[in-house]
């Protein structure tokens, strides 16, 4: 794929995204440069489900970027992931309903379904204040806070964020909207089971195994999801 391949698809990113309501108005989605691995591609500060392949700026691993639109204010989110892990060509950072509880508490987030066997790989958990103290608006909103998200995340796939939300990453976008999509499906599972006795997650063999499978399927959930957002393509008409 060329960049400008990439805009067209990151742009699908965001309005499949939205379409499954793990972005509404906030949260973004953002793709490594398929030109250079030290830059990547994200809309500009914006609604994700208004974005076109038109609003796609590109940035620097500092979160610099020469185009003039108002940037988002956790840009560094991304910047810093992709810094640290070569293997990451995709992030999403979303605020979706159902995984912010296990961002809050110690109970862990299981993998309760194949779907989500990528969560047996560890879900990291990220703290701000072991950083940067009890008062801030909870925002990844600048480098060193990136960086220890990043650092924080490790090897994982995904990482909660204490009262703010999470950051699913794949080697693809398709991969990372997929872990998004179904990271927020296994939180409300673990919700609605919470009262049911003896709950069995996947072991960690199964789930390895089972998200090596469903990687070979992310394209049926792709294009069937992206069919289902263009309902909203009114909505860019204006
Ligand atoms: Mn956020």
């Amino acid at each position: 794929m060329t960049d400008a391949d990439l805009r067209i698809q990151l742009a699908q990113a965001n309005h499949i995204l939205f379409d499954q309501g793990v972005l509404d108005a906030f949260g973004h989605v953002s793709v490594r440069s398929a030109e250079r691995a030290d830059r990547f591609l994200l809309a500009r500060n914006m609604a994700p489900v208004l974005v076109t392949p038109a609003d796609v700026q590109e940035y620097d691993l500092d979160g610099i970027t020469s185009d003039p639109a108002p940037s988002y204010l956790e840009r560094f989110i991304h910047a810093e992931i992709y810094r640290a892990r070569p293997d990451v060509h995709a992030v999403v950072h979303s605020h979706s309903a159902s995984v912010i509880p296990f961002g809050l508490s110690s109970t862990p987030l299981q993998a309760l379904f194949h779907m989500a066997g990528f969560l047996v790989g560890g879900v990291a958990r990220f703290e701000i204040r072991d950083v940067a103290g009890d008062a801030t608006d909870l925002l990844v909103r600048d480098a060193a806070l990136g960086a220890a998200l990043a650092a924080t995340l490790g090897d994982a796939p995904f990482a909660l964020m204490r009262g703010h939300g999470s950051v699913a990453v794949g080697a693809s976008l398709p991969l990372a909207v997929y872990r998004a999509v179904y990271a927020e499906e296994n939180a409300a599972l673990q919700l609605r089971s919470r009262h049911l006795a003896d709950v069995v997650p996947l072991t960690d063999g199964e789930g390895r195994s089972a998200a090596e499978t469903n990687a070979g399927q992310v394209g049926r959930a792709w294009d069937m999801w992206r069919r289902l957002a263009a309902r909203h393509d009114g909505l860019r008409a204006g």
